[in-house]
């Protein structure tokens, strides 16, 4: 099974959520190689209140979620789907949504669009390594380097950090950075155990 996390994965999430970030700061672009933390801290331009409020705008608002930009070129969706009928595709993430709408039913629908057919959807509140467990993941993929040393630290799971600005200063023995998300394909093929012969 591969568990991947959705969001600076598989899906656009940082730029249209800088984009709000500029509109309400209105002191022009903050280019994404400027974010040096995963939570956006440390930024010159950016306070805690700042983020939280366009962060808590965007659970409220389902379009944002459903207009997110793929990271994936359609044959890797292609990819995707074939591991997903095979039963061995989970979406592991931390997205909260709002009561006022269906986040699960949301990300479901996004990930339709893209040709994964019933999408295997969790969302996680707390510490991702108890679902990656339960799943039976062998390979996890998260660009929050959190998520990627609790899975690394306290699952047996092989675990990959697609690299972006604001976790390139992160490096831990258990968690291998990539640059390409073939990468990831090419990782779950070493995992498996050989194919039983018959
Ligand atoms: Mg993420």
């Amino acid at each position: 099974m591969v568990g991947l996390d959705i969001d600076g994965v598989v899906a656009d999430f940082l730029s249209p959520f800088l984009l709000r970030l500029e509109t309400r700061i209105g002191k022009g672009p903050i280019p994404a190689d400027s974010l040096t933390s995963v939570d956006f801290s440390a930024h010159p331009a950016l306070t805690e209140e700042t983020v939280e409020d366009c962060a808590e705008a965007v659970r409220r608002d389902p379009r944002f979620w459903a207009g997110l930009d793929s990271l994936l070129s359609p044959e890797q969706w292609q990819r995707l789907e074939r591991l997903n009928r095979r039963g061995q595709l989970s979406f592991i993430t931390h997205r909260t949504g709002h009561e006022s709408w269906d986040i699960h039913a949301v990300t479901t629908e996004w990930f339709r669009r893209h040709g994964i057919t019933s999408p295997d959807v969790h969302l996680v509140e707390k510490e991702k390594s108890a679902v990656v467990e339960r799943l039976g993941v062998v390979l996890f993929v998260d660009d929050n380097y959190e998520n990627c040393r609790e899975v690394a630290e306290k699952t047996g799971a092989r675990v990959l950090m697609p690299h972006h600005p604001y976790n390139r200063s992160f490096s831990h023995p258990g968690v291998t950075r990539i640059t390409h998300f073939n990468e990831v394909f090419a990782q779950f093929k070493s995992c498996r155990p050989p194919a039983a012969v018959s």
